[in-house]
């Protein structure tokens, strides 16, 4: 039997990233993400494999985003006995956000068996707990980027920089099959040029298939510069009014972005020195694990470093974890940025600064990430009148920034730029991770310019000749 790939996860939607590889008896799945979306539906298919876990040998990981990494627990704690492969700064911040994720898990669980037990329904369980997620991370491996990594005697893996946040990667499958190779890259998520901290994506040199990712598949993004004149321009003007600026922000990747401009902003004197909060523990730790991972790091970050100009501005930057001192926050009058989790406003401490600071005119809530559909984060970008935080209703009087230029996805202008030089030469492009008209919009697109491009069905196998 021949090389083969199977489209399990991401297929015509955004999250739970997974598809198998296959050839001959070698089995491996690139990611395991988590499906996030309605509860129940989320905990069904993120609770059942469509294959046994035990009889795969490994698992290719792209970068640490929940929805790529975040199901992983499950994987291990349903038999699956291989190893998880991945980059060495995407296995430290895996250490940090599946036992975090775990977290979530049970935390989420106590409040739906409230109202099971209210219903006289039984208990509910976690789909993993912060111990399952502590237990997977024994069978993580890390590697350097641009180095081979035998899988077993035909199969062999190469990361590739995908400049998407700390860690990612597009990983390049080679498979054997006799004198043939097949060569897949695994290009999801890709990156943009030009986000700090990291190198820009690169490609492998030789590319048969391509699965691409199309999150911004139908749209283009205003240039990066623009989110930090903007961020400039928000915290200028209210400061000036003597307001609080509100940051919900994702723990991994746009926090530090966010302070990393903020402290470059303050060295150029483009916004007054006025104290800069990050409160959140998650994204205390994964600050930590930047540290660690120079080898991450663009020339322009390295540069900051060495004539220490530090990126995450630990001098004028308070990074938070203890709760009195987040609770403190609350008393202080004086204008600041407090950058909290998470993004999306769904949980964690954000809420508590969001009920504090809504009702006051003098405030602006800076809203720097997606947020999908039914989260108070949407709620806020479409400024509703009236938003509930911990069951109570409270007026959105706050000024309401969004900024969209942070993105680290390729729009469809940087995705068909960093596919140009594989035209003629690749044999299928398989787009996945977007929502199905984006995907259908990129396909088209590609199609255009002559590639040989295919939207998969969820669970459609397509043989690599
Ligand atoms: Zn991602
Ligand atoms: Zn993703």
């Amino acid at each position: 039997m021949g090389a083969r790939v199977q489209f399990f996860g991401a297929v015509r939607t955004v999250t739970g990233s997974m598809h198998l590889l296959s050839n001959g008896n070698a089995r491996l799945i690139l990611d395991c993400g988590l499906f996030q979306g309605h509860r129940d539906e989320s905990f069904e298919r993120n609770s059942r494999f469509p294959f046994d876990p035990a009889g795969l040998d490994c698992c290719v990981l792209s970068h640490a985003h929940i929805d790529h990494s975040g199901n992983i627990p499950t994987l291990v704690k349903r038999g699956f006995a291989g190893r998880i492969v991945t980059t060495e700064a995407t296995r430290d911040l895996c250490g940090a956000m599946l036992p975090d994720s775990g977290h979530i898990q049970e935390e989420d669980v106590k409040f739906v068996n409230k109202i099971q037990a209210k219903r006289g329904l039984p208990p509910r369980s976690p789909l993993y707990t912060r111990k399952d997620a502590e237990d997977s991370l024994a069978s993580f491996r890390g590697s350097p980027y641009r180095e081979r990594v035998e899988i077993d005697e035909n199969v062999s893996v190469v990361f590739y920089d995908a400049g998407h946040v700390l860690g990612s990667a597009n990983p390049l499958v080679e498979i054997r099959n006799g004198s043939k190779t097949v060569r897949l890259a695994y290009m999801v998520d890709l990156g943009r040029k030009r986000l700090p901290f990291l190198r820009d994506p690169e490609r492998a040199p030789e590319i048969d298939y391509v699965v691409v990712e199309s999150t911004y598949g139908g749209r283009v993004h205003a240039p990066i510069d623009e989110a930090k004149e903007k961020l400039a321009e928000t915290v200028r003007r209210t400061a000036e009014r003597r307001g609080k600026i509100i940051i919900p922000s994702f723990a991994l990747e746009r926090t530090q972005e966010v302070v990393y401009f903020l402290s470059e902003l303050i060295r150029e004197r483009r916004i007054p020195e006025i104290p800069i909060y990050v409160d959140s523990p998650l994204a205390v730790n994964v600050t930590e694990i930047f540290k660690r991972h120079e080898e991450c790091f663009d020339a322009e970050t390295i540069a900051r470093i060495r004539r220490n100009d530090d990126p995450f501005g630990t001098e004028r930057i308070s990074y938070i974890t203890d709760v009195a001192d987040s609770i403190k926050l609350n008393d202080e009058k004086r204008p600041m940025v407090i950058i909290s989790a998470s993004g999306m406003c769904e949980a964690g401490r954000i809420l508590h600064h969001l009920r504090n600071n809504i009702e006051n005119r003098r405030n602006t809530i800076l809203m720097v990430g997606y947020s999908a559909k039914n989260t108070l984060g949407r709620r806020i970008v479409e400024r509703e009148k009236i938003v509930r935080i911990f069951g109570q209703d409270h007026e959105l009087k706050a000024e309401v920034v969004v900024i969209n230029a942070f993105s680290a996805h390729a729009d469809r202008n940087e995705l068909l730029a960093h596919l140009e030089p594989l035209r003629g030469k690749v044999k299928g492009v398989f787009v996945v991770h977007g929502d199905e008209d984006q995907s259908e919009k990129f396909v088209a697109a590609l199609k255009e310019r002559g590639f040989p491009a295919h939207l998969p069905a969820p669970e459609e196998t397509v043989e690599l000749a």
